[in-house]
């Protein structure tokens, strides 16, 4: 392109003197143009016949664009075609830009190949790339953008010039050819600003469709409602009009294309009788938490139904009931959940496995620690899940068994109990444990950064100001 914009430059100084002039100076630039192209291999030519459009020759008339009509003599036209033909057999190589498409099955050398490199300049291309970039980590459907020439004659590719590959927004591997004719291989990745973004909005429907509706991101809605999952029940105690709050951070390029979507700094739920406010908090650990505004941790519930099946139901509840193998009346301790057998079992809460071993009546038994006040077991389990074992550390909703009916049972059903400072309670009824609270300069520093959140986000979330916690 640059040769296009250089010939027409001299095309418009020179037209008004004779053509012979006109003629030496285009035979200058195409010295100079194949210079470069020999050399730095960094400007290629563009073919002559394209030219012809700013220089028609027609019955006499010499048109250009900047002076079209303008009459030269009849002899010196010829000279003009004289010239178009030598350049025109002087001038072989032409720029040529594609954008690549990643198919299935493609792979770099592939690519290479079908851009028409030669085997070996492939390879080293390959062996240069893979310091900087996994060619393996191309993926269906991304971009590559190559520049290579092409011989206009034989419509052979002559070398690539470059090669731009972009791993991810805001990343660029470039592969270009130096001066020396080597391949060299850059990485360029733009310092990613944190963004921190606010949304606030009234819940209708579901919570995540609503926080989709005010344009949260997907990744920090499913974080804010794992976030939430400890303390909320969304079935019971999330309303229509409920309101929900989100201050997060985005990483994004210079030019605005977020990369990702990072933290939850606050997450808000302002539901008919209660409000929760968490925030989240780093400690010098690097231990990351979510605390009310006066650093308490966040209240974490036990599951309910720790089970993969939704529509179990419940077969025996807990409290007194009449045993059907003993034949007496007696108290259940924990409640049953009738579901198929080999149904997966999740852990209640995060916690350590006490006890996994065959129990008596239990049959095939696990018993979680999750902190100092709560513990829960399951009984009657077919097995137990690959790495279960007494010490092992486990997270909520990770399966640790499969449902059984071992020891004293009469059908496939789990036995879940809920054990609160050493006393078995009522699973459908336990509120939640508490975490470990913030306290010395943790909770100095907590309470700081809170309190710029609160500054920065007055106006947005207004409603917050005034808790309804007293509302009942
Ligand atoms: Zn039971």
């Amino acid at each position: 392109m640059q040769f296009n914009k250089f010939f027409k430059f001299d095309i418009k100084h020179k037209h008004k003197q004779k053509v012979i002039t006109v003629g030496y100076a285009l035979a200058v630039t195409f010295a100079f143009v194949l210079s470069l192209t020999n050399n730095s291999a960094v400007e290629a030519s563009v073919s002559p016949e394209e030219n012809l459009e700013y220089l028609m020759i027609e019955n006499n008339v010499v048109n250009n664009i900047s002076n079209p009509g303008t009459i030269y003599p009849e002899d010196s036209i010829d000279n003009i075609k004289s010239l178009f033909s030598m350049v025109n057999s002087l001038v072989k190589e032409k720029d040529f830009a594609k954008e690549i498409t990643v198919e299935k099955g493609d792979t770099l050398i592939s690519i290479l190949s079908n851009l028409g490199l030669d085997r070996e300049s492939a390879n080293d291309i390959f062996y240069k790339l893979k310091k900087h970039y996994d060619p393996r980590d191309l993926k269906v459907g991304q971009k590559l953008f190559a520049n290579t020439v092409i011989n206009t004659q034989t419509q052979q590719t002559v070398r690539l010039n470059n090669l731009l590959i972009e791993p991810a927004a805001g990343e660029r591997i470039i592969v270009s050819l130096d001066e020396n004719g080597e391949y060299q291989v850059n990485k360029e990745k733009d310092e990613l600003i944190e963004e921190v973004n606010a949304a606030t909005g009234s819940i209708n429907g579901t919570l995540g469709g609503s926080m989709k509706n005010k344009g949260v991101p997907t990744r920090i809605i499913n974080n804010f409602i794992r976030i939430f999952a400890y303390s909320v029940d969304f079935r019971r105690d999330v309303h229509k009009g409920d309101k929900f709050e989100v201050i997060y951070e985005n990483q994004i390029t210079p030019d605005g294309k977020i990369v990702k979507s990072g933290n939850i700094l606050y997450a808000g739920l302002i539901l008919r009788k209660d409000k929760i406010a968490l925030y989240r908090f780093e400690n010098k650990n690097g231990d990351v938490g979510y605390y009310t505004e006066k650093g308490l941790a966040m209240k974490r519930m036990l599951d309910r139904k720790p089970m993969a099946f939704k529509n179990a139901r419940i077969s025996s509840p807990f409290g007194k009931r009449y045993h059907p193998i003993l034949k007496q009346t007696k108290i259940h301790w924990g409640v049953d959940y009738a579901a198929p057998k080999g149904t997966a079992i999740f852990a209640g809460g995060d916690g350590v496995i006490q006890v996994a071993k065959y129990n008596g009546s239990y049959g095939n038994y696990i018993k979680i620690r999750h902190n100092s006040e709560f513990s829960t077991a399951y009984g009657h389990m077919q097995r137990f899940a690959r790495g279960i074992r007494p010490g092992v550390r486990v997270k909520q909703g990770q399966v640790i068994g499969y449902v059984g009916s071992t020891g004293r049972s009469t059908g496939p059903h789990l036995h879940y109990e809920v054990i609160q400072n050493g006393r078995r309670v009522n699973p459908r009824t336990i509120k939640a444990s508490a975490g470990e609270n913030l306290s010395g300069r943790n909770l100095q520093n907590f309470k700081k950064m809170v309190a710029d959140v609160k500054t920065s986000y007055k106006t947005m979330f207004a409603q917050t100001e005034s808790p309804k916690v007293a509302q009942k």
